[in-house]
């Protein structure tokens, strides 16, 4: 079952961090290209690139069938299908099993029965795992308002399909529910073709605490500590750290085991991480979803922990059995990332595509950049806006904080225009260095920082 050659069905960022996973454990790798990467960092390293076609992700990174007949065309034995795209779709998954692909993840099985945010809920339930308060599905608007008056406003109103920060509606009061809801279930029927919504109680003060884990084919899983991802924008995260600081000893003991309990009740395999949404005032946690696959923020858990996620991604999906148990797992020091869009802060933050003529990125001591932009690149117009995530490594917060306003007045763009001058404004910031923050903390930031810069 070994893996030899891994087709990468992604772009940007994520496909040249699996690239050099692979090769760091020397398997080769086929870069899957659309017209608009031809160019890419990842076609150039990666051992060949095959075009899956035209720029539009719809028509080239969404092809389930052309991803897998791409792969077997370039003799790939397996396929890494990164985040975002159809990173959670059983359909791949299945589509590679029936190929005999190895697909360097779940089982389909795990994908389908996570990738439902409802049927997640009632997993996590039954495992014994709190969920936040809430309701089942919600069929019609006048059942959403004598369910959401049980629950007890605010509520949000979620798609059971939903993802990526997209699906979620806040509903303060009584008199929005009916219409809320109409217009949620035609959104998420446009956006998933899926319209099942369901209801959680809003947490006001809140923390966003997830819990990477590890599973092998041999049944054991293990944890590798949480991270804190409150700082959000739209409900996307923008600033993440490892480990959660505001948690103590306790509850992060609770949370990180409950985790565990979880995956394991499902025989998960491969990485995944279980989100919480974690209650300031009351110190209470609540299971939000599972994201079945790499995330985004995996590299502050490595910071911490020393170990490649990605690498042991494609170790278990070769068949080897995790390299250590829980106990081996240890946590040092503290990381943050800040993830660099192609964005323009000026003009309330509209992506901003275009030609990179100038890319420096920082280095140092314990300063990592995961990135696929280079001087002379051109930032394509069709995709996330994603450029580069600055990770950076300090004995403690205080210490990795300052390390990382170095880093982000170190870095250097030119050509288009990034979201780094207003990162730079909300690592100063007193509150976010004494970690006063919840998930709402950001958005005031943001207003403060936009109302300043039309003065
Ligand atoms: P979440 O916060 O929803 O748990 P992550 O922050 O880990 O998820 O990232 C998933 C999101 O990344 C996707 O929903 C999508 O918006 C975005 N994404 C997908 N593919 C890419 C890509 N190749 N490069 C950058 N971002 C991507
Ligand atoms: P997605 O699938 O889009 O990632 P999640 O359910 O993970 O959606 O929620 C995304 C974000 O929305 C959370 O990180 C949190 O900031 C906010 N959120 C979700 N559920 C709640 C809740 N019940 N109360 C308060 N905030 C929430
Ligand atoms: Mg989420």
């Amino acid at each position: 079952m070994s893996v030899s050659r891994v087709f990468v069905a992604n772009r940007g960022e994520i496909a040249v961090r699996v690239i050099k996973a692979c090769q760091s454990l020397g398997i080769e790798t086929v870069a899957a290209v659309s017209e608009a990467d031809r160019e890419s960092l990842a076609a150039k390293m990666a051992n060949r690139s095959i075009c899956i076609g035209p720029p539009r992700s719809i028509d080239s990174y969404l092809k389930t069938a052309t991803l897998v007949a791409a792969a077997q065309a370039g003799g790939c034995d397996a396929l890494h299908p990164g985040y975002g795209f159809l990173s959670e779709r059983a359909e791949l998954a299945q589509a590679c099993a029936d190929n005999n692909i190895t697909f360097i993840g779940p089982s389909a099985d795990n994908i389908t029965q996570m990738g439902d945010k409802l049927q997640a809920r009632q997993i996590a339930a039954s495992s014994g795992v709190p969920t936040v308060p809430g309701s089942d599905h919600a069929k019609t608007p006048h059942e959403a308002a004598l369910l959401a008056e049980k629950v007890g406003y605010p509520i949000l109103l979620k798609a059971s399909a939903g993802g990526g920060g997209r699906g979620i509606k806040l509903v303060s009061n009584p008199a929005e529910i009916e219409t809320t809801f109409k217009t949620a279930a035609a959104e998420a029927r446009a956006a998933f073709g899926n319209d099942t919504l369901y209801m959680e109680r809003y947490v006001g003060n809140a923390r966003h605490i997830e819990v990477q884990v590890l599973g092998d084919h041999f049944g054991n899983v293990i944890h590798l500590g949480e991270r804190d991802c409150s700082l959000q924008r739209r409900h996307q995260k923008i600033i993440e750290e490892a480990p959660a600081y505001a948690l103590t000893p306790e509850v992060r003991a609770r949370i990180c085991s409950a985790a565990a309990t979880l995956a394991r009740s499902i025989g998960y395999r491969n990485a995944g991480t279980i989100e919480f949404i974690y209650d300031n005032d009351t110190e209470e946690f609540f299971f939000l979803e599972m994201n079945t696959r790499i995330q985004v923020e995996h590299p502050v858990t490595e910071m911490i922990t020393g170990v490649d996620l990605v690498a042991q991604q494609l170790l278990i999906a070769g068949g080897q059995p995790l390299p250590f148990k829980q106990s081996d797992v240890q946590s040092n020091g503290h990381a943050i990332e800040c993830r660099i869009n192609a964005e323009s802060p000026q003009h309330a933050f509209r992506p901003c595509p275009g030609r990179i003529t100038e890319w420096q990125a920082p280095s140092g001591d314990g300063v990592r950049v995961d990135s696929h932009c280079y001087s002379g690149y051109f930032v394509p117009p069709y995709y996330d806006s994603l450029l580069a995530k600055l990770i950076v490594h300090g004995m403690d917060r205080a210490e990795a904080a300052h390390k990382t306003k170095q880093a982000l007045s170190a870095f250097r763009v030119a050509g288009i225009d990034t979201g780094i001058p207003f990162l730079e404004a909300v690592i100063n910031d007193a509150d976010y260095r004494i970690g006063n923050v919840n998930t709402r903390w950001l958005e005031k930031k943001l207003e403060e920082y936009s109302s300043g810069q039309n003065v």
